[in-house]
């Protein structure tokens, strides 16, 4: 078996056997039954390793372990937040854009980050039939020959094999109209012992293709982290990332550029800073809109234009993503804004405060001694 299956095999699954390994307090069994029903749990070792045991309010611990907050709701909390199910005309395809789609190949991750946005729709959970669901969405790109860029998205597409992404692969290059793929992935950051010669050498013959990761900060730019991203960068593969604020993770204006910076000097460009989405289950990790619009301000004057990400927000409805900057985004009265979509439909978003939640490290054993 390859090293990082074996390490998927054995990732924590169980919300106290993640807790106890590293050194926290256990939930209350309900809770943890409750936890694991509302959104999956997986946590590899390697990604547990990075975690600063002395560090209370460790950004790694706040992004994998479970906790008790997830179970909150909130007024705001929007099941479909940006609206993918409403732009899926096929199972398995979302599309907001004449000539890009997304393609959901996995319903399975490396690791299961607790501020995910498509919680709802359950990676974790067995989906049936996903092969099924692929031949009716590679009907639909046969047919649709305006779309030139397909986006393998997932869960993750890298928790598949390489053989099975290699035919995937396959199929797509029989289409003449796809010009360009892209593979959106976690794995580079919380298994990346996943970026083998082998895969490496499968996305290097699918060229041209690019690999958008998601890092979400500094502290996952391990060595090991490090050395894979080399590996692609140097097989000519184009690295963009994606990053996702969040509170107490990345919401400082010194960790995000000190992020970007680390990035641009491996050769990966800072795409995308997606503000976090409605998603029930996410309260814990929500920064306000003012506060990341003020983040973003201070961020523009510590990159260079090329390392500047966009600060980005996919608006419910299924509109798709704007940059969250005027015009596209209006004050109207105090955690009240107006949103106005690429093609000029407007919607009011509510961002209420920051909710004042007790965090997962107020339960480090430590703490309460
Ligand atoms: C984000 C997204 C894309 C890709 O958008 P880019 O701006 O090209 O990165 C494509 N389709 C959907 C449905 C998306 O949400
Ligand atoms: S890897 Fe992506 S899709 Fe999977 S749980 Fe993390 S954020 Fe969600």
């Amino acid at each position: 078996m390859q090293d990082w299956k074996r390490a998927l095999s054995q990732a924590h699954t169980h919300p106290n056997r993640v807790l106890e390994a590293t050194g926290r307090s256990t939930l209350p069994e309900p809770t943890a039954r409750a936890l694991t029903q509302s959104f999956a749990v997986r946590v590899p070792d390697y990604y547990l390793s990075l975690i600063d045991p002395n560090d209370p309010a460790d950004p790694i611990a706040l992004q994998c372990l479970p906790q008790a907050e997830e179970l909150l709701t909130f007024d705001t909390d929007l099941l479909d937040a940006v609206g993918d199910e409403l732009r899926s005309p096929v199972p398995g395809i979302v599309r907001k854009h004449e000539n890009r789609v997304i393609l959901l190949v996995s319903n399975t991750c490396t690791m299961y980050c607790r501020f995910c946005f498509r919680r709802p729709v359950a990676p974790g959970h067995a989906v049936e039939g996903l092969r099924d669901k692929l031949s009716q969405a590679f009907d639909y790109l046969a047919r649709e020959t305006r779309i030139q860029e397909v986006i393998l998205s997932g869960g993750d597409p890298l928790t598949l094999d390489d053989e099975s992404l290699k035919q995937l692969v396959s199929q797509l290059k029989q289409l003449p109209h796809i010009r360009l793929l892209r593979v959106h992935t976690r794995a580079p950051v919380t298994l990346p012992t996943r970026v083998t010669p082998s895969l490496v050498e499968v996305l290097r013959e699918a060229q041209p293709l690019y690999v958008v990761t998601h890092f979400n900060h500094p502290r996952e730019l391990s060595p090991l982290a490090r050395e894979r991203l080399t590996w692609l960068r140097e097989a000519g593969i184009p690295l963009l990332n994606q990053t996702v604020l969040l509170r107490g993770v990345n919401d400082s204006v010194e960790t995000l550029a000190s992020l970007c910076w680390e990035l641009l000097t491996l050769g990966v460009t800072p795409y995308y800073l997606h503000h976090c989405d409605r998603t029930p289950g996410t309260g814990p990790f929500r920064v306000s809109l003012a506060r990341g619009q003020a983040l973003f301000q201070a961020l523009k004057q510590r990159l260079p234009g090329h390392g500047l990400p966009r600060y980005t927000l996919d608006i419910p409805g299924g509109l798709g993503k704007i940059s969250l900057e005027p015009p596209y985004v209006r004050p109207l009265a105090p955690g009240l804004w107006e949103l106005t979509s690429p093609s000029g439909e407007t919607v009011t978003y509510p961002d209420e405060d920051e909710p004042d939640l007790p965090f997962l490290h107020t339960r480090s054993r430590e703490l309460e001694r």
